[in-house]
């Protein structure tokens, strides 16, 4: 497959393309991108990778962030994760609050809000340093040390805390947050804050093509392939918000989304792609991403499906 010609073809069919979508402004720092910033890297898994546009621009990760969170967690923690959080999509928004109180604090899947809290709770448990050492989790699969939390976006975060620490607060009372909230906050914010590049997600998001064993060469950070099979269908089935479905049906790929704009992809046999352009549809979803992840697979052919 020549990917450069078919993302030179995706270039010049969105150059009209009439983009409706906001960039988020709920965490103040975000609002303060350039809306008109995108970028496009595609690394396949035969070694070749294809950049467009910004693609090597930094920029936050926010809920991307969670899907790597939970690789951790149940490298650490395995099965017993699935206690605490559960594997169904919700279909309300991200940051509801209404499935909690009759679901007695279980999260209904671990790329809500609540379910991300979680995960940010079990790692603060299991993790000597939990905020280095999830950095440093983040640096190892994606190959880069030299990826950082944007300190800025987390504090902008903190100052505006309220829908996140109400759902720790809940979740805390029914039990199923055992650390202190404003400790579980201050992670979760630094961690929806780290700043990354469509190529660094890109790098990073191997370790759930060929069911985890894609590189070999990132040992200590390979998934177990089951693990990967597992994270890869909740990336389907809940990795869009209230749009996942819509996401399965034009695009056909696992992934998943967050409110800086940026959206990483995979095919398990062929390829990560990571597309960033901070506008977002009602949503939550990166508007111009959406459009170009159902471009590549309608011109390559090539999706689960
Ligand atoms: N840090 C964001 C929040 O908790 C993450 C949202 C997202 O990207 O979905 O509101």
């Amino acid at each position: 497959m020549d990917y450069s010609k078919v993302l030179q073809e995706i270039k010049e069919e969105i150059a009209t393309f009439k983009n409706t979508g906001k960039v988020a402004t709920y965490i103040p720092e975000l609002g303060k991108v350039d809306p008109s910033k995108f970028g496009v890297y595609l690394q396949c898994t035969d070694g070749n990778g294809y950049g467009l546009g910004d693609s090597l621009d930094c920029f936050s990760i926010q809920s991307i962030s969670k899907v790597l969170s939970l690789a951790l967690a149940l490298k650490l923690k395995g099965k017993e994760v699935w206690k605490r959080i559960g594997v169904e999509p919700s279909g309300d928004p991200f940051n509801s609050l209404v499935q909690l109180e009759y679901e007695k604090g279980i999260p209904r899947n671990p790329f809500i809000n609540a379910g991300a809290l979680v995960v940010a709770d079990i790692l603060i448990s299991e993790l000597e340093n939990p905020k280095e050492d999830l950095l440093q989790f983040v640096r190892n699969i994606a190959e880069d040390q030299s990826v950082e939390y944007d300190e800025k976006v987390a504090a902008s975060e903190m100052e505006h805390k309220f829908r996140n620490a109400s759902l720790t607060h809940l979740m805390k009372d029914f039990g199923n947050i055992k650390n202190n909230v404003d400790d579980v906050l201050d992670f979760y914010f630094h961690q929806c804050s780290i700043a990354m590049n469509c190529k660094q997600l890109t790098q990073a998001f191997t370790i759930f093509l060929n069911y985890g064993k894609y590189d070999l060469s990132k040992e200590a950070a390979v998934l177990d392939p089951i693990l990967a099979k597992r994270i890869n269908a909740l990336m389907l089935t809940c990795g869009f918000y209230d749009e996942s479905g819509e996401f399965a049906f034009t695009v056909g790929l696992p992934g998943k989304s967050g409110v800086g704009g940026g959206i990483v992809a995979l095919h398990p046999r062929h390829y990560s792609v990571a597309v960033w352009s901070p506008p977002l549809n009602k949503n939550g979803n990166s508007e111009l991403g959406m459009k170009v992840l159902e471009l590549l697979t309608t011109k390559t052919e090539i999706s689960v499906f």
